[in-house]
């Protein structure tokens, strides 16, 4: 089924578990963005595909995710790319460079501050975007705002049906991210999650899962960054995307081989499932005792004449195995 579980009592910890608690990055998201608008600034003649041009050249090479995206979206739609010169990354702010003789900023709204850029002319449209979950990227040519591009991070196809599912079963589905409180809401929204803890950090999911833990809750985290790690270790039970970091993997009860979150509903039914055999099987197990060892005994003798050779013994002896073995197998049907 794709799952692999670190033993039989991780499997029996699982059915137990009422609380679901999510990273939102990589877990719930793709976490690759993708282009979302290429958007121009009011009074700018050029055409949007330019503006990915311009963009895309700059990025040309990049290893952020957003420049990734905005390189892809380029090729996506068939535009050739230039060689910037001059290209300098200014981490935690954008880029720039010289592209097609043109000098082009690329970036957040910090690295216009920086260049003393006017961007008041897409200021309302740029706190939309970010409203509504996006992130701009702004595109500063030879001095002039020219637009932006937004970029989003997109949810995982089955998602929200998983999730729905997980609710359907009685659980409570809580999602967790370092992210900001605006775009974690977003996410959750198109999820339909309505539990969100955001803008925390690494230590504060652990503080998280305990504070939940504590109040009586049995809490499975999934994750899948090395920042989910310490949280992974601390649930009861927890649950690591295949795609994910391999310290993750390490520190989680369960790892789901790939990044499909179907696996997480699986691993409960999986569970309680399984349970529910050892109950049925702890039960032929001893039936066969219960009725046979009194009559056995002679219980039934004085009044009906009845004895149990020891030959029916051994046979309800082993019918208590095969009965039990049968039964496990059968878990075999429900596996796909
Ligand atoms: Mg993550």
């Amino acid at each position: 089924m794709g799952i692999l579980i670190k033993g039989g009592e991780v499997l029996e910890r699982v059915g137990k578990v009422d609380t679901i608690v999510f990273d939102k990055t990589g877990t719930l998201t793709s976490g690759k963005p993708r282009v979302v608008d290429v958007i121009l600034a009011p009074g700018i003649q050029l055409d949007p595909e330019r503006l990915l041009i311009f963009a895309g050249s700059l990025e040309k090479g990049s290893e952020h995710p957003l420049g990734v995206a905005v390189v892809a979206e380029a090729q996506r739609r068939g535009l050739k790319l230039n060689t910037p010169s001059d290209f300098s990354a200014l981490p935690g702010f954008g880029v720039k460079g010289i592209v097609a003789g043109k000098s082009v900023l690329l970036g957040n709204k910090g690295l216009m501050v920086e260049n003393q850029i006017d961007i008041s002319s897409i200021d309302i449209q740029l706190d939309k975007s970010t409203e509504n979950g996006k992130t701009p990227l702004i595109i500063c040519i030879d001095g002039q705002v020219s637009g932006f591009i937004t970029a989003m991070d997109t949810i995982k196809p089955q998602a929200k049906g998983n999730v729905l599912q997980l609710k359907k079963m009685g659980l409570e589905v809580v999602m967790l991210t370092g992210d900001n409180c605006k775009t974690a809401k977003v996410v959750a929204g198109q999820l339909g999650i309505e539990k969100v803890v955001s803008e925390v950090l690494p230590s504060g999911k652990v503080a998280e899962i305990e504070r939940i833990r504590k109040s009586g809750h049995c809490v499975a985290m999934v994750g899948d960054g090395i920042n989910d790690a310490p949280a992974l270790a601390s649930a009861d039970v927890g649950v690591a995307m295949g795609s994910g970091a391999a310290v993750a993997m390490e520190a989680s009860d369960i790892t789901l081989v790939g990044s499909d979150l179907k696996a997480v509903v699986k691993s409960i039914e999986l569970s309680k499932a399984t349970m529910s055999k050892i109950r049925q099987n702890l039960f032929w197990a001893f039936f066969y005792n219960i009725v046979g060892i009194p009559i056995a005994a002679g219980v039934l003798y004085p009044v009906y004449g009845i004895l149990l050779q020891p030959v029916f013994a051994a046979v309800a002896m082993s019918l208590s195995s095969v009965s039990v073995v049968g039964n496990s197998l059968l878990l075999n049907k429900r596996s796909n």
